[in-house]
């Protein structure tokens, strides 16, 4: 009999014990809202960005209502103005040009490479053709590329970096935290993130005029002087008659669940690790299935893994993919026709105008993604690439 996962790709561990009583604490009190405080008391919002701005190193940090929230509200406090263009990953997920197009701009997209990260060939290319001022570099699955050649490009073409992290929290390049390379990153803490409030976003930066506005935007009305991890009070004297309020505030019960899970972000990673190489170990030298190298540098974060199958034509992958999910393995085919669930492209957002990328095409054409959850221990890892294995063995055979 042929083995079979029963495990389930979309399900998270539990909320911890100590983060479900901190919501109890929130609930409570009835202070929810991140400007509703007691006298002498810090709210868990205020708190959450403390915390967070010390993890990463970064001066600032504001807590938002999500990831898209958090980098439609970075591009706005960056200076982009409806018609500018905005560079970013020719692959990424739908909030990021969601969140360019929310600012009135347009996204161009730039290539991707068989690493999966920006190409930076393409990027100085369209740094030079296109006139854009800000990249929102999405470092998409995790893969983050070389930093150092890609803040050069940035620096000769004038162009502000903005990261969008939502796969990078707790991941680091050459040491350095991610999202600490350009004006700001962008955190989402959205369920299938590295911490989880159902919804979220986290965005740090060390600009403080940056911070301030980024503040107003998301809505603090005249209350800026309550976020311990902002800039000082002074610096919103002229800004806070300018900025609009956007309201995308997170607040202190999200906040409440997040600060525990925050604290043990580390541990999390080490098991991440574990089991994205019980897989990779499982995958290693299967015949036509070539697994994504990684740079020494990047200290990526396992929480999903890629691969991709040269050479082999849609109806092969989509067989694949089918007979892998009857023996409970789900995997993401960036190949097909239509976008289903979480698996849309550049070709999908057609609010955007179209855009050739016939590099990343042929790439999303035969790339396959998978979650990687913590629900799963390493013999699930195992197992799920035993299947894995065999299916790609079958398929290939089938096809000879
Ligand atoms: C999830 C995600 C985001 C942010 O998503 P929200 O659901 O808005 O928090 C941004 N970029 C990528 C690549 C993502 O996967």
């Amino acid at each position: 009999m042929a083995e079979r996962f029963t495990g389930s790709f979309t399900q998270q561990e539990p909320i911890p014990e100590e983060a479900i009583a901190a919501a109890l604490g929130v609930m409570r009190s009835g202070r929810l809202h991140r400007y509703n405080v007691a006298s002498g008391e810090e709210p868990e919002a205020a708190a959450l960005e403390r915390d967070f701005a010390r993890m990463t190193g970064a001066r600032y940090c504001l807590a938002l209502a999500s990831g898209g929230q958090a980098m439609a509200i970075a591009l706005r406090a960056a200076g982009v103005r409806p018609g500018d263009r905005v560079l970013t990953n020719g692959f990424t997920l739908a909030p990021v040009p969601g969140a360019i197009a929310a600012v009135g701009a347009v996204p161009v997209f730039v290539e991707v490479t068989e690493r999966l990260v920006i190409d930076l060939g393409d990027l100085e290319a369209k740094i030079a053709s296109v006139g854009a001022k800000v990249l929102l570099l999405s470092l998409m699955r995790g893969h983050i590329g070389d930093m150092s050649a890609l803040l050069r490009l940035c620096a000769e073409g004038g162009v502000t970096l903005i990261e969008d992290c939502a796969h990078t929290m707790g991941a680091t390049w050459d040491g350095r935290p991610s999202g600490r390379f350009g004006l700001a990153g962008c955190f989402s803490t959205q369920t299938y993130k590295h911490a989880n409030s159902g919804e979220g976003g986290l965005l740090i930066s060390d600009d403080a005029e940056f911070m301030a506005r980024a503040t107003m935007l998301s809505g603090s009305y005249m209350f800026y002087g309550r976020h311990p991890a902002g800039p000082e009070p002074e610096i919103y004297e002229r800004l806070r008659y300018e900025t609009p309020n956007c309201s995308a505030r997170m607040d202190n019960l999200r906040a409440a669940i997040l600060r525990p899970q925050l604290a043990t972000l580390g541990e999390r990673v080490a098991r991440w690790a574990a089991l994205y190489r019980s897989v990779e170990v499982g995958l290693e030298g299967t015949p036509g299935l070539v697994l994504i190298a990684r740079d020494a540098r990047e200290g990526f974060v396992g929480s999903s893994i890629q691969f991709r199958l040269p050479g082999w034509e849609g109806p092969r992958i989509a067989a694949l993919v089918a007979r892998c999910a009857a023996r409970g393995v789900e995997l993401k085919w960036f190949g097909a026709a239509e976008p289903a669930g979480f698996t849309s492209r550049h070709d999908s957002w057609r609010y955007a105008p179209a855009q050739r990328l016939a590099q990343t095409d042929r790439i999303l054409s035969t790339l396959i993604d998978m979650r990687l959850p913590l629900s799963f221990g390493l013999d699930d890892g195992r197992l799920i690439a035993r299947i894995i294995r065999e299916e790609v063995a079958a398929a290939a055979h089938a096809a000879a």
